[in-house]
């Protein structure tokens, strides 16, 4: 039984993340020793199903053997450099496929998805500082959104859990009604609803807009904020919107970008191009923290200027790491030769297949998109005793609340697709 000392010296040395330390008293930490595929491995001999992706970072399984032999290959050649002043190939050449992919360029880096909303926002607001029009100095976001919790991030993030304790820090921006559709009347469609928040929003920006620098959204999909789906004319109307009264729009597709939404990125279902994207979490499939945000040549321009004082003076330490850029490099690769976009369509009409049993229980609005599955529960059962049902019986899920979702590594097969909706339905089933 190694598990048990591992739980006890991590409950004395490591403050663990997003976590009331106290209710690991009751033995609900699992110490990974190894992985592999889908499965994660405990110091007893366990395996348990990573449906989350590890939080969503993991996009092609664990001990992925092209992204560790790219790793290896760029560890004995030059494992960090900065990119202040000097430059290097994983940076150059992550940079100019990012840009082909996306048509957007310039890529500026960060270490994580909260560096790049940073870098964001400042980006944003310090270009219509260099177009004498300080004024335009607020973000606008929506409810339900989840942009990070670093100051800056947190401040246009609206989740009450994270952000309530410290609201005296945060800078007020403005905060708008979410798309989601879930909120829609009964006799409205999807589509209607996304165009009634869009007139809220024109009202606002026509009131406001010589005092707002950017939109922030997520786009398609909210993820943190419950799984919250709108329809792809948001962003549509949002993009049009944006343009017409002079304000940015960051599309962060932290979550949801690499193939997550069933496009490689979820901007392009809407066929827009945003000012700004910000990119992280599967970026590297898993393997290392980096971020990038990408922009517009016009928005690069302005801070090209014989002035240091003028230019873009925002770092990291770790800014465009070698051995993260290979991993990126090596994530891009796999997506490009085993064609994942196209063969996800086959896993999510495979996995859709498999839920009838799910759709007999006391659940709500199953919903899919891509490789993305969510649903609420009867408000009568407890979540906890699902997940720990599920823990027990080597599934690792975790619910935001009573949002119940599944977030698979793309690499997953269709028994081991079956088995995570098996322990799933027989853990909502015991705990109904
Ligand atoms: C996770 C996430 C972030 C923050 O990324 P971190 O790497 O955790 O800082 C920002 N935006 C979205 C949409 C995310 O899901």
């Amino acid at each position: 039984m190694q598990n048990k000392n591992f739980i006890q010296r991590s409950l004395k040395s490591v403050w663990h993340p997003c976590s009331q330390m106290k209710h690991y008293e009751q033995n609900n930490l699992i110490p990974i020793k190894r992985a592999k595929g889908v499965w994660l491995y405990d110091f007893d001999g366990n395996k348990y199903l990573d449906a989350t992706s590890s939080w969503w970072v993991n996009l092609f399984g664990h001990n992925q053997p092209l992204i560790k032999a790219k790793i290896k290959k760029q560890i004995d050649l030059l494992e960090h450099s900065m990119i202040a002043g000097l430059t290097h190939e994983p940076v150059i050449e992550l940079s100019e496929q990012l840009a082909k992919l996306t048509k957007l360029g310039h890529c500026f880096y960060g270490s994580d998805g909260a560096n790049a909303i940073e870098i964001a926002i400042k980006m944003s607001t310090h270009f219509w500082r260099q177009n004498k029009q300080q004024r335009k100095n607020k973000l606008v976001y929506l409810r339900k959104s989840y942009h990070g919790e670093t100051l800056g991030a947190l401040a246009v993030t609206s989740i009450p859990i994270f952000k309530e304790s410290y609201k005296d820090l945060l800078k007020n921006h403005i905060q708008i009604n979410s798309p989601d559709w879930r909120d829609r009347s009964a006799e409205e469609t999807k589509e209607e609803f996304a165009e009634k928040k869009l007139d809220e929003l024109r009202s606002l920006l026509k009131k406001r807009h010589n005092s707002i620098s950017a939109i922030i959204v997520e786009p398609l999909v909210q993820c943190a904020g419950g799984m919250a789906m709108h329809s792809k004319n948001y962003l549509i109307g949002l993009a049009k919107m944006c343009q017409e009264f002079d304000v940015h729009l960051i599309a962060d597709e932290i979550a949801v970008g690499f193939g997550r939404t069933g496009s490689m990125f979820a901007f392009q279902q809407a066929k827009i191009i945003p000012d700004f994207l910000c990119l992280s979490k599967g970026l590297t499939g898993g393997y290392l923290p980096l971020s990038v945000v990408l922009t517009t040549k016009t928005i690069y321009q302005a801070f090209y200027h014989n002035d240091t004082r003028q230019g873009f003076l925002h770092s990291h330490s770790y800014t465009g790491n070698p051995l993260a850029c290979a991993a990126a490099l090596a994530t891009l690769s796999i997506f490009k030769n085993k064609k994942i976009i196209q063969s996800n369509r086959q896993k999510t009409k495979m996995i859709n297949a498999l839920l009838t049993d799910l759709k007999t229980l006391p659940i709500h609005n199953l919903r899919n998109l891509g490789m993305i599955w969510a649903f609420e529960i009867d408000k009568k059962i407890n979540p906890e005793k699902i997940l720990k049902y599920c823990h027990q019986h080597g599934l690792l899920i975790r619910p935001i609340g009573l949002t119940f979702y599944l977030m698979p590594p793309y690499c997953i097969k269709e028994s081991e697709a079956k088995f995570m909706l098996d322990v799933l339905t027989r853990g909502i089933r015991n705990a109904s």
